[in-house]
């Protein structure tokens, strides 16, 4: 059986490795980017070059997009003819970008289906990978296969703004976490305590904000914000505002960056100042939901 044609425009870390993985895959695979000499590798390894992006469109039914934005793609594919064609924008951007990017792609004929890829390029078609898709969902299904080959197709809603959101929101936490993580080594490595020495708790932490139990935080605080009950009988706001001054003190007096702790002090005093103080920490979803003027 003949296994579908496939295009990938943009060959930066992303592309190049998928368009490598395609190849691998057994898929017919014609490529295309700006700077053409990226392209050289992947002609070694069986990919056709196409001379124009709108030649690469024209390749393939199934066209993949994976370039620094979504300016990159008007760039590339304004000229191209996109009737009948499902182009796949795996780039970053903004949800409102990505949704005027399915307008467009429909003045042009084309369906347009957006996604986030949830691994570097190492992970791609790896076990584990996943990529959050949005956009028509049939478009999506008859192409499953397909894209399985980079990894699991997680299908997320029609509205093509939601797979940028799902991928912000996970990058958001992770950012953050990470970001949080090297201000506690930081802080600790202000009294000679190594990041190592640090490690076993801070994983202890992080792994059990995750599970059932005394420490679950992330699952008790999905059900404490769908309800929106927020009762702070064991550990107030207050309480935990006056906790995170002690933090920002202690940054300072570490001489370390107090921006962070600062942010989150503050927000935790916002929510305290609009009411919350005698609730739980999950109140503060009211400020970051709606923030003052
Ligand atoms: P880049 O974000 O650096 O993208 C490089 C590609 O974009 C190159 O093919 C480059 O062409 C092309 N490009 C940029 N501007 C233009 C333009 N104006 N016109 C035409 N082509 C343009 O590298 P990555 O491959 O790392 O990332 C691709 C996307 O994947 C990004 O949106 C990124 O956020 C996302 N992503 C990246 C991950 C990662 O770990 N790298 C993980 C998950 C998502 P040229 O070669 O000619 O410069």
């Amino acid at each position: 059986l003949m296994k579908t044609s496939v295009t990938v425009i943009g060959l930066g870390p992303m592309g190049a490795t998928m368009a490598r993985t395609f190849l691998a895959a057994g898929h017919s695979t014609t490529v295309w980017n700006r700077t053409a000499a990226k392209a050289a590798p992947l002609v070694q390894d069986g990919a056709t070059l196409a001379p124009t992006a709108a030649d690469a469109v024209a390749a393939s039914e199934l066209v993949v997009v994976s370039q620094t934005d979504y300016r990159a793609m008007y760039d590339s594919l304004g000229g191209a003819d996109l009737k009948g064609r499902v182009i796949v924008n795996l780039s970053s951007g903004s949800p409102d970008e990505l949704r005027r990017a399915g307008e467009w792609a429909s003045e042009q004929g084309g369906d347009m289906v957006t996604g986030g890829v949830m691994v570097p390029p190492p992970g791609i078609g790896q076990p584990g990978a996943y990529v959050f898709y949005s956009g028509p969902e049939a478009v999506i299904e008859r192409h499953r296969k397909t894209l399985e080959v980079l990894g699991d197709v997680t299908f997320v809603g029609t509205d093509r703004g939601l797979s940028m959101l799902y991928y912000q929101a996970q990058l958001y936490l992770f950012w953050s976490t990470l970001t949080a993580y090297m201000h506690a080594i930081a802080l600790l490595g202000s009294a000679g305590v190594s990041a190592r020495q640090f490690f076993p708790f801070a994983a202890t932490t992080v792994r059990e904000l995750a599970e059932d139990g005394p420490m679950g935080f992330l699952k008790e605080m999905a059900e404490a914000i769908d309800a929106d009950v927020h009762p702070g009988d064991d550990h107030s706001l207050r309480m935990q505002a006056v906790g995170a001054d002690h933090i920002v003190a202690a940054a300072r007096e570490a001489g370390i960056d107090t921006a962070g702790p600062q942010a989150l002090r503050d927000l935790f005093w916002r929510a305290v100042d609009a009411g919350h103080g005698a609730e739980d920490l999950s109140s503060v979803i009211g400020v970051i939901r709606a923030p003052a003027p």
